[in-house]
């Protein structure tokens, strides 16, 4: 291959840098497009959630904690700026956006009873209360008892005194 010996031995060769250049700017533009598709994709995500619903909760995830066990995730970086956008089309139409306080225990705490485990390690997916033998899924369970703090907030305008709400 000629033209490839051509490069390789002469790194001065002017022919190199428009090649390096086309790459990075290929390169840039691949960015550009995933970045912009999914600014997108959030943008819809967030029109059709603030169509559907009058209150939204989430929780504010421990990141630098999930990022001292799994590494920095592309999503995590992704769902902040979802969040910022959500909060933005939220504000337009007089939406309600609550967010739960990241040391309130969602996974830890029986969605069915309120007891509060005292560990809950991060690999376990379901777990059985041993107050009221209910079996709860993580994710399902963290997420019934954010709506439920996040309802009682949207009310009570204090997270830490809708605890009490959930725990019947
Ligand atoms: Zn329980």
């Amino acid at each position: 291959m000629p033209s490839r010996k051509r490069v390789v031995s002469t790194p001065r060769n002017e022919k190199v840098q428009p090649t390096l250049e086309r790459a990075r700017l290929n390169l840039v533009r691949k960015h550009e497009d995933v970045t912009n598709r999914r600014s997108d994709w959030f943008w819809k995500l967030a029109h059709e959630l603030t169509n559907r619903f009058d209150v939204l909760c989430f929780e504010t995830l421990n990141l630098k904690g999930m990022q001292r066990l799994w590494g920095r995730l592309i999503s995590d970086l992704a769902f902040g700026e979802f969040l910022k956008i959500l909060e933005w089309v939220a504000t337009l139409k007089g939406k309600q956006v609550v967010f739960i306080d990241r040391w309130y225990p969602s996974s830890k705490t029986c969605s069915n009873c309120g007891h509060v485990l005292k560990e809950l390690a991060l690999e376990v997916r379901e777990w059985r209360c041993p107050s009221c033998q209910s079996v709860n899924g993580r994710d399902e369970n963290a997420a019934i008892n954010i709506c439920a703090v996040g309802a009682s907030t949207a009310k009570l305008g204090d997270v830490r005194q809708a605890t009490p709400a959930i725990a019947v």
